[in-house]
């Protein structure tokens, strides 16, 4: 194969790799951050005696 060529497929996916795990890793600390607030108005809403489920 080209070196040229085979240094552009590299980079390609090099590029691709880290934006899937960019997004991944936004989606992951996303929803960790969404469940932490989640179950921290949980609690508030249990502490006061609060019916929610
Ligand atoms: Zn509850």
């Amino acid at each position: 194969m080209d070196q040229a060529a085979s240094g552009a497929v590299g980079t390609r996916a090099a590029a691709v790799v880290t934006l899937v795990f960019g997004c991944a890793l936004v989606f992951v600390v996303g929803f960790a951050h969404a469940t932490t607030l989640h179950n921290a108005g949980h609690d508030t809403r249990h502490a006061m005696a609060f019916p929610c489920h």
